[in-house]
């Protein structure tokens, strides 16, 4: 048995998580010929506090041909819509680690992605690339920052998950330390795609990703970023192709309840939003 599915087997046995079906599949869903969502697992940061055989030993209670597709950096239009609307054609599910910052520029997108179905956690405020260099005090502010702008941005603390992101995976045992005290769990993942480096195709990309989920023993936690172009060309020919190979897609949510779904924002709310130019913050070449 490899060691990746020891670790399947350890995060599935002895951590305590449920893992249900569900309708996702039906639910909304026109499409006869949709890829689907086919269950959730359900996450208990406090058993499960480190997430993804890139980084950790553990990573989530996958069978095989079972894939969880999780998107970083955003939201940031258009490439966030182009995302959202190919997902939706194919009624998949995911889960965001989004970026304090683009969230607070872009609230409506928060909201949009959020009830469309999709899981929302943070991945830091401002999206620094030497997290794991930071005095724990900044770390603490990197973290409580995202998530406060993320939690303003739904509109209802209630809806955020405690799922955290280091921004380029740059992770340490000082961060991890802080999100445990937090209760969060801190999410590597299995594969990556490369899609945020400079010049690659949506073909390669797709290539990339499948052949990296192939060699994990056929399933896993695919990271991919929703801000970039050739991701958002990429994710309808991806959703095919692991259609076509068999594969299966389950979406990673918190334990216990939270709400289905949270209200538009109001004229009110859009006049009180800031718009005072913020950074597009893009992942660089040395990092996911
Ligand atoms: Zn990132």
């Amino acid at each position: 048995m490899s060691r990746f599915c020891t670790a399947l087997l350890l995060a599935g046995s002895a951590l305590g998580l449920a893992a249900f079906s569900t309708a996702a599949k039906a639910e909304g869903c026109t499409n006869p010929d949709a890829l689907g969502t086919s269950r959730t697992i359900a996450v208990d940061s406090n058993e499960l506090p480190r997430i993804g055989t890139m980084q950790y030993r553990q990573s989530l209670p996958l069978e095989d041909h079972e894939v969880v597709i999780t998107f970083d950096d955003g939201p940031l239009p258009p490439y966030t819509n182009r995302v959202l609307d190919a997902l939706a054609a194919e009624c998949v599910k995911v889960t965001y680690f989004l970026v304090g910052t683009m969230a607070r520029a872009n609230p409506d997108m928060v909201r949009r992605i959020y009830n469309a179905g999709h899981v929302v956690g943070t991945h830091s405020h401002r999206h620094p690339l030497r997290m794991n260099q930071m005095a724990q005090a900044r770390v603490a502010g990197e973290i409580g920052d995202g998530i406060a702008a993320v939690k303003a941005a739904l509109g209802d603390e209630r809806a955020l998950a405690p799922f955290f992101r280091v921004p380029g995976l740059s992770r340490s045992r000082q961060i991890e330390t802080y999100a445990e005290s937090q209760s969060l769990s801190v999410w590597s993942a299995d594969e990556v795609a490369d899609d945020w480096h400079r010049g690659i195709t949506a073909e390669q990309i797709v290539q990339r990703a499948m052949a990296r989920i192939e060699a994990k023993g056929h399933r896993g936690v695919l990271l991919l970023h929703d801000i970039h172009p050739a991701t958002a060309r990429a994710v309808p020919m991806l959703l095919k192709r692991l259609k076509a190979n068999g594969y299966r897609i389950v979406q990673a949510v918190p334990v216990g309840d939270r709400p289905a779904s949270v209200p538009e924002r109001g004229q009110a709310d859009v006049a009180a939003t800031e718009k005072p130019g913020w950074p597009r913050v893009v992942s660089t070449v040395i990092s996911p």
